[in-house]
């Protein structure tokens, strides 16, 4: 007992949370057990929308934390419910043009899309490593005749060990220089991210705690889905940053070490 008491659910984001370049953080895997230990419903959130659940878990696992496939909860599988949920009522399948990898194709498919780059409903950028010329344009000129802009996240870097690299929001404001169309982005900080979540687990927002390392992303979108938020310091967020932002978590950590005995 304590003063997480009341959470039945849990959601928490990945890097800087349970994981820090590849590293599982101390007490991520003794968290993530004794979740799975007591049948508490929980997902791990990322915003990276390149792995599908099982290329994830498998990274994981490599990092040291079992986190069954099923807990995991990406951009892609989000946007996926996203368009499922807008063509409710369609008589037809929906399809999308895909800039992305095998987390966004495998989501979109599972979802019932036709995965096309002719006359498409959608555009969908996701994060990719291979961007090429050819295919933004081919998706800049689709959304000029029309089809719709998503993009699973608005990061406009990623982390690799060689240094930062362009991510999923710098190919957008890209397309969206070339088109004058802005998209819609279903990632953190849209709290569509964790209301999809909650879905999933069947999750109430006045039982649920959101824990992550960035106020401007997973604490605002945390307190704007209605949820008990929990701050940790292992990641992006220093103890004194926290005095520049006009809104509080509800707790302030040091690491999710000092969660295991309050969940
Ligand atoms: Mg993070």
């Amino acid at each position: 007992m304590g003063e997480n008491e009341n959470i039945e659910c849990w959601l928490t984001d990945m890097d800087g949370v349970l994981v820090h370049e590849n590293q599982a953080i101390p007490g991520a895997a003794e968290l993530i057990n004794r979740w799975v230990d007591t049948s508490k419903r929980f997902l791990v959130l990322t915003n990276n929308s390149i792995y599908t659940p099982r290329d994830l878990a498998a990274r994981l696992h490599a990092s040291g934390l079992d986190v069954p496939e099923e807990n995991l909860w990406t951009s892609a599988l989000a946007t996926a419910e996203f368009l499922k949920d807008q063509l409710k009522g369609s008589s037809t399948p929906g399809r999308a043009f895909v800039i992305g990898e095998a987390g966004l194709t495998t989501a979109l498919h599972e979802a019932g899309m036709i995965l096309t780059d002719t006359n498409p409903d959608y555009v969908v950028l996701g994060e990719t490593r291979t961007y090429s010329f050819g295919t933004i344009t081919k998706a800049i000129r689709l959304i000029l005749d029309g089809a719709r802009f998503i993009a699973t996240n608005p990061d406009v870097t990623g982390p690799s060990a060689e240094g930062p690299i362009p991510a999923t929001g710098a190919i957008a404001a890209l397309i969206t220089a070339a088109t004058d169309r802005e998209p819609y982005i279903v990632g953190k900080p849209n709290p569509m991210m964790f209301r999809s979540a909650m879905n999933k687990i069947d999750a109430h927002s006045e039982t649920t705690g959101m824990i992550g390392d960035r106020m401007d992303t997973d604490i605002i979108a945390g307190i704007e889905a209605g949820l008990t938020t929990v701050l940790v310091l292992t990641g992006i967020t220093q103890r004194e940053d926290i005095a520049r932002y006009s809104f509080r978590p509800t707790q302030v950590i040091d690491s999710v070490a000092d969660l295991i005995k309050t969940v």
